[in-house]
């Protein structure tokens, strides 16, 4: 019996209906209140000796801390309503589940017991819901600064809420300073011009708590090695719980579109789109045959972080020991350069978002994070208003035939975003290509350029 759409009050007396029925073998969404704490219980399922079995449902595929405790604090306000509750488990996704033609729900879900952890945890509970409702009562939110804390162990949804009023010299912002930046904290320090003298930065640092464009000596040296032709690539993929297609694992990546754009040493460039939205079988296979044959044997590869590196790493992996593709995809890997770790380590503009200097990428940065500093940065609208997962989410919707909007539209929206971010690898490139500081030309080659 589901009680998901009810009202709290309503959910909370059928609840108790459903309780002492005894002909109902599971409640879904059971609503419970103790200690002014409301909750709804994913699945309660019923025991043969009637006592109850909670049950937590994520869709990740294993069972982690965090769920631990959102079990524990369930099971603190059942046990304070009186229910005898024997087993606790969470039930997630199964990561070895093969898909076939159809969902096999016994083999897609798994159940973990966690029944040993959650004694330790109750203890702690009461003390918990105490701070909170301190918190709750309270007449203003408490002062905490954004931090580290703000990214585990999922992102939070106020991030730009709490720092919307964070000025571009706040300490959050210093790059790369996920060893810096607590330290500084601890000191009191909130902006770049209360950093103590003589503590320790690195040269970019110093460059970006002066504001001021930041090149490293090595820059030239790095960028005069990459090897022609250069192939700047963008691809893109979907992901999904479910598995989308027969044969494949659960949030195994599907890639679906490359571009590239290949640039001859005599400034020659080419292009070249693939797309594959048919729903019929997973396009792995001819994804990567096409992708292999386009780019050869020779030049560097030209890619924004290591989300690309990632899918072809996965893909090597997913092949089979014997496949031919197999050693070809691992020299394509190797040909690979990340210009967002060029940046990284290399050159700094207080234009570009701080995000892209994180040693972890947080999900919200991408290569359209760096087209404030390229020249003619309003070609790139739909790489900025599309966000990052936007071809995934409308992919699987097309897949799974939910999609609003037509196959061809959504053809050529991919195409066109894709075109845009190959368009700002290759600006980009040019960008740290220039010689030195101050004499970057005002107009970026962009014949052949779409
Ligand atoms: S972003 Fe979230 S976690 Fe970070 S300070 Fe704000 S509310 Fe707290």
């Amino acid at each position: 019996m589901s009680l998901h759409r009810d009202d709290q009050k309503t959910a909370l007396a059928k609840t108790q209906a459903l309780v002492t029925n005894r002909t109902v073998p599971a409640i879904f969404e059971a609503a419970f209140v103790f200690d002014d704490v409301f909750i709804r219980v994913d699945i309660l399922e019923r025991q043969p000796d009637d006592s109850w079995h909670l049950i937590e449902c994520k869709s990740t595929t294993s069972a982690k801390e965090a769920h631990r405790w959102d079990v524990a604090l369930q099971a603190y306000v059942l046990q304070g309503c009186g229910m005898n509750v024997h087993r606790h488990s969470v039930m997630h996704i199964n990561r070895e589940y093969r898909h076939g033609s159809v969902l096999s729900p016994d083999r897609f879900l798994r159940v973990t017991d966690v029944s040993s952890d959650i004694e330790g945890l109750s203890k702690e509970i009461p003390k918990h819901v105490q701070i909170m409702k301190r918190v709750l009562g309270a007449p203003h939110p408490p002062s905490v600064e954004p931090g580290a804390h703000c990214w585990q162990p999922y992102p939070c949804e106020f991030w730009a809420h709490c720092t919307k009023n964070k000025p571009a010299q706040w300490v959050g912002y210093l790059p790369d300073g996920e060893r810096q930046i607590p330290k500084l904290v601890a000191r009191g320090v909130r902006t770049f011009d209360q950093i103590p003298p003589g503590f320790s930065l690195s040269s970019m640092q110093q460059h970006a708590v002066q504001r001021k464009e930041w090149r490293s000596s090595h820059l030239p040296t790095v960028m005069k090695r990459l090897p022609y032709p250069i192939h700047y690539l963008h691809l893109e993929t979907a992901w999904y719980g479910v598995p989308l297609f027969s044969g494949m694992k659960p949030y195994e990546r599907v890639p679906f579109q490359w571009s590239l754009l290949r640039e001859s040493e005599g400034g020659m460039v080419n292009w070249e789109d693939w797309v594959d939205l048919g729903r019929e079988r997973a396009p792995v296979l001819a994804f990567l045959e096409s992708l292999v044959g386009r780019l050869g044997t020779k030049g560097a590869i030209v890619v924004y972080s290591g989300a690309v590196l990632g899918t072809l790493k996965s893909l090597r992996q997913r092949l089979p020991r014997d496949s031919p593709h197999k050693p070809l995809v691992k020299e394509l890997i190797s040909r690979c350069v990340d210009v967002r770790e060029i940046i990284r380590s290399k050159y700094y503009d207080p234009r570009i978002h701080h995000g892209v200097y994180d040693a972890i990428p947080r999900r919200d940065t991408s290569i359209r994070h760096i087209v404030e500093v390229l020249p003619d940065r309003h070609r790139y609208e739909l790489l900025s208003t599309l966000d990052v997962e936007w071809a995934s989410r409308e992919y699987c919707n097309m897949v799974n035939q939910r999609a609003s909007e037509s196959v061809a539209h959504f053809r050529e929206q991919v195409l066109a975003r894709s075109h845009q971010a190959v368009r700002a690898l290759y600006a980009v490139r040019q960008l740290l290509t220039v010689p030195a500081a101050g004499t970057r030309p005002s107009k970026v080659r962009t014949q052949g350029i779409r």
